[in-house]
């Protein structure tokens, strides 16, 4: 059984006493990472069976979990974990954090916890407590999808081999330090992007889409790949091929994401634009719709680059989203900091964030088309409207200069 964890996330153990929790955590994770109730009813009472005091011990260890998530430490929470309520307060501490959580269940046998528990030498839960637990564990297995942890792993058998293994998070390229060539918004301007891309000194081939470049830079493109009537499948087969040769990188854009919508099987309710590009890409032959589809759903919300140093993402981020995951951050990145009401013209209004923006690290977005690349505060928007007549901008890194290719449409900013 192969177990995968998130660099940063809170992973909960579920099981009841005696079924091996601790056992599991200590064979697998750090002492640091490991937060125990146990642990945390001696620290609060020098007693570490002291149930009197549980609810001292959870807000000590709740708030030692939420540090450490603030420092972007994982946190493994070792507790039975058997009540709803305290799976939602685990839930809610991921959440709060803009993490996830997964569920270890430790389905040990009943008979198992209860032998082994007798052996213990200190420590020895009673019998009626361990039946009752295991009542609980069955009315929970069921209910655990509903919970929403991000993926639950059930172990049955604890002397079975496990490999647990640490992911990267999706936006986690801080060991990339470049150099790059970040794109803007192409919105299908395939001839324009071949142009400037030759310019910054990429070779691309016209027949396979392969791109090279003499100093190994690489690509970095702020998504909205497409645009109505536009180059959509040259423009898509580039990128794609680039990120594919590990030529380029790429965010997802809010465009990106109603296209996908659009490519899922029997989906209604879609803005005739992202229908007829959906259509349109029929032209790239039989998987080729698939294969975008595949794509875009692999588009992270954003990248951390060169240490932290870089952070990319289509609308813009906060500094306190970088570096994690969640669904706030990805509507945040696709969409920028919406408000809830609307313009006198009903189209979205969104507060400047940029305004505020105090980070270290760069930020380089697009989104909002501007007719000169826009520099505020460690931050740059590099959307400059080439589908609507303006340019291609590209922000080379680190060196920060703009190159820049003109518009080859008729079409007017509006
Ligand atoms: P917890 O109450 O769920 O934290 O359970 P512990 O990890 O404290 O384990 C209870 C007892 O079972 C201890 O004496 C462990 O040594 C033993 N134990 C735990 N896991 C295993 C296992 O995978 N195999 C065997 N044979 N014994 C285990
Ligand atoms: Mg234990």
């Amino acid at each position: 059984m192969r177990i995968e964890i998130p660099e940063t996330c809170v992973a909960a153990l579920i099981g009841i006493s005696g079924s091996g929790k601790s056992t599991f955590c200590e064979k697998h994770f750090q002492p640091t990472e490991v937060l125990s109730s146990d642990h945390y009813r001696s620290i609060v009472s020098d007693d570490e069976s002291n149930q009197d005091v549980s609810k001292d011990a959870f807000d000590a260890l709740f708030f030692v979990a939420g540090k450490r998530l603030d420092n972007k430490r994982l946190v493994v929470i070792d507790a039975t974990n058997l009540s709803g309520a305290a799976r939602h307060d685990i839930i809610h501490l991921a959440k709060s954090h803009e993490t996830s959580a997964v569920a270890l269940v430790l389905n040990t046998p009943e008979e198992v916890c209860r032998d082994r528990n007798s052996l213990r030498e200190t420590r020895v839960v009673e019998t009626s407590i361990i039946s009752k637990q295991t009542i609980q564990l069955k009315n929970a297995l069921p209910q655990l999808s509903r919970d929403g942890f991000s993926k639950i792993y059930i172990i049955a058998d604890p002397d079975e081999p496990i490999e647990v293994a640490r992911t990267k998070l999706s936006c986690n390229k801080r060991d990339e330090p470049g150099p790059f060539d970040i794109i803007g918004d192409i919105h299908g301007c395939y001839d324009e992007l071949a142009e400037l891309l030759e310019k910054l000194g990429y070779a691309i081939d016209p027949n396979t889409f392969a791109a090279s470049h003499p100093d190994s830079r690489k690509a970095v493109f702020l998504g909205d790949f497409c645009g109505i009537d536009n180059k959509n499948v040259e423009t898509l087969r580039l990128v794609m091929s680039m990120a594919k040769d590990k030529m380029a990188f790429s965010v997802c854009g809010h465009h990106d994401a109603k296209l996908e919508r659009a490519l899922r099987p029997g989906t209604s309710e879609i803005v005739p634009e992202f229908q007829s590009i959906a259509a349109q890409l029929r032209d790239g032959g039989p998987d080729f719709r698939k294969n975008v589809k595949q794509f875009i759903d692999s588009l992270p919300s954003h990248l951390e680059f060169d240490c932290g140093n870089l952070v990319v993402a289509h609308a813009g981020i906060l500094e306190k989203f970088h570096g994690r995951v969640s669904s706030r951050i990805r509507a945040f990145c696709l969409n920028g900091d919406l408000v809830s009401q609307k313009s006198e013209f009903g189209s979205p209004v969104r507060f400047p964030w940029a305004d505020n923006y105090q980070g270290k690290a760069l930020v380089v977005y697009g989104h909002t088309p501007v007719p000169e690349p826009k520099a505020l505060n460690n931050t740059i928007c590099i959307d400059t409207g080439c589908a609507f007549g303006g340019k291609l901008t590209a922000y080379r890194y680190p060196e920060g200069d703009l190159v820049s290719v003109p518009s080859r449409t008729s079409s007017k900013m509006v």
